[in-house]
């Protein structure tokens, strides 16, 4: 299956992203955390005026799952999730979010300190993985999607099979160079101290399960 190219200004996102300088990668946890509580939020919102639709607080939850071994990093939420126009529209553009909105080139060669500070989105994942995998099925589907990227060239979306509403967001972490470690980011301690540091106020539960294998 061919790959879609990603819009231009996502495309310069990205590329900012993946060249981040190394104090700033960790918010990649906090933005995908942000969207998993966002999610949530959706379902909540919907529960409150779908009598059809049950909020059990039990049942709503974000979880942060490592694989040190195979280098996985997976956040998992069991918000509203996607439709495949969803993810196309979502995440293959970066014009959807709303949390940065480039204005002018100066934002972008300034980048380096805004990545920091403010909500860079989704594609902050990139400064931590090489390959990102997200999928999702949407309340009241009963296909899912799985959408796939590499980075700036492009990414493929296919069908697949999910037993749950709501999304996987799947990192492939990237591999240890002699100049720089990524191996923290698959550490129990260290992925607490960034969801300490940065989602202390997500009003749902983050369950953590770190494993060697
Ligand atoms: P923002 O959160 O500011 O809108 P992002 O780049 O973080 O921008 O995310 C883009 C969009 O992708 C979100 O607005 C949301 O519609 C969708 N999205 C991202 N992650 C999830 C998720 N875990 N569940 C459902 N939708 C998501
Ligand atoms: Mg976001």
């Amino acid at each position: 299956m061919g790959k879609t190219e990603f819009k231009a200004e996502s495309k310069r996102l990205l590329d900012l992203m993946i060249n981040s300088i190394y104090s700033q990668r960790e918010v990649f946890l906090r933005e995908l955390i942000s969207n998993a509580s966002d999610a949530i939020d959706k379902i909540y919102y919907k529960a409150l005026t779908d009598e059809k639709l049950r909020f059990d607080p039990e049942d709503y939850y974000i979880k942060v799952d490592a694989n040190k071994d195979r280098r996985i990093l997976t956040i998992t939420d069991t918000g509203i999730g996607m439709t495949k126009e969803e993810l196309e529209k979502n995440l293959g553009t970066i014009a959807k979010s709303g949390s940065l909105s480039f204005k002018n080139e100066n934002e972008i060669k300034d980048g380096h300190d805004i990545i920091g500070q403010f909500g860079v989105g989704f594609y902050a994942a990139f400064m931590v993985a090489d390959v990102v995998t997200v999928i999702s099925r949407s309340l009241g589907s009963e296909e899912a999607y799985k959408w796939e990227s590499q980075g700036s060239d492009g990414y493929t979306i296919e069908t697949t099979e999910k037993e749950t509403v709501g999304t996987e967001v799947i990192l492939k972490i990237k591999e240890s160079t002699e100049e720089e470690s990524y191996d923290e980011f698959l550490e129990e301690y260290r992925l607490k101290d960034i969801i300490k540091k940065y989602s202390d106020f997500i009003r749902y539960p983050i369950k953590m399960d770190v494993t060697e294998r």
